[in-house]
């Protein structure tokens, strides 16, 4: 009983690569950004209904930058003028108006953020790896802020199309593990690539990871699976685990490897002999025949 009296922040990251929406403009009706947020906004919607000190916070994933959709920040509440910035969610009554004023407010920055930014991008990659990092700090301050025992549950869903991008990996895994750490469970919902940050992410944290088969059918994957909280779970039945790709990234070329070279000293990881660890600056000493002598253990990553 005293899980449903926690005050649960769920902060939604979602993926606005324009490159990858594009693309998807491309295969037909039914696959646009808008009806995206659409179903995106009636699942947050709905959490927020779920209990009244629920909250909520949306952020964008973009090709250039990271950005709060919801709450606005105090820059962006000066720019649109009114309202009350910061972690304000879910109080007292007028549910509709907050409803109203959620969507409205991801609407209206997620405009800025597609007009602001049609100048030339190409990159399919959207920067996951910063939104994360800005979901564990608005985390961590709303967790400060709460009232002393009230208790916050939060966890992080992940919705994202576009590829992943390797050279993200270490800032990506560094968010993970502190979310680990924080107990903050990830979600992810796969709308096209298999994503194998996102698998490990997930694993990593306890949290549920999906490609949905049917992207126009979004909103019902969205309701059904990651709507329940993480405490609620054990008794639904959800659909099985996903394969889990555990390659890492070499630290010299940011490619995901199989097996590698690691570091005895700092533990980087290379996918070819160097006698100097460029991470660490280490230099491995030869005894004896070069190659035997010195291959390190090769190690699946982990
Ligand atoms: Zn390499
Ligand atoms: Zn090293």
């Amino acid at each position: 009983m005293s899980d449903r009296k926690k005050a649960s922040l769920l902060v939604v990251v979602i993926d606005t690569n324009p490159v990858w929406w594009g693309q998807r403009l491309e295969d037909g009706p039914g696959k646009s950004l808008t009806q995206f947020l659409d179903s995106v906004m009636v699942f947050t919607n709905s959490h927020l209904m779920m209990s009244h000190r629920n909250k909520l916070a949306v952020i964008a994933a973009h090709t250039n930058q990271s950005c709060f959709l919801y709450p606005r920040t105090e820059s962006q509440e000066a720019a649109a003028g009114g309202g009350e910035p910061g972690c304000s969610a879910g109080m007292n009554d007028g549910k509709y108006e907050l409803f109203a004023q959620v969507n409205e407010q991801v609407m209206e920055e997620v405009k800025k953020l597609v007009l602001t930014s049609l100048e030339g991008q190409t990159e399919t990659d959207s920067l996951l790896a910063g939104a994360l990092a800005m979901s564990l700090c608005y985390i961590h301050r709303c967790e400060k802020e709460s009232f002393a025992g009230e208790d916050l549950s939060s966890r992080i869903l992940i919705i994202k199309g576009s590829e992943d991008n390797p050279s993200q990996y270490m800032n990506f895994m560094n968010a993970v593990f502190t979310s680990q750490k924080q107990n903050i469970t990830i979600d992810a919902c796969i709308l096209d690539n298999e994503s194998g940050l996102l698998q490990q992410a997930c694993d990593i944290t306890g949290g549920i990871y999906m490609k949905i088969p049917q992207p126009s059918g979004l909103l019902q994957y969205l309701l059904w699976v990651f709507l329940p909280d993480p405490t609620m779970r054990p008794k639904l039945t959800l659909p099985p685990k996903a394969q889990v790709d555990y390659r890492a990234a070499c630290f010299c070329h940011r490619n995901l490897i199989d097996i590698g070279y690691v570091c005895s000293v700092c533990l980087s990881i290379f996918c070819s002999f160097s006698p100097i660890c460029s991470t660490c600056q280490t230099t491995f000493k030869f005894l004896g025949p070069p190659k035997i002598a010195k291959k390190k253990q090769k190690k699946p990553n982990s």
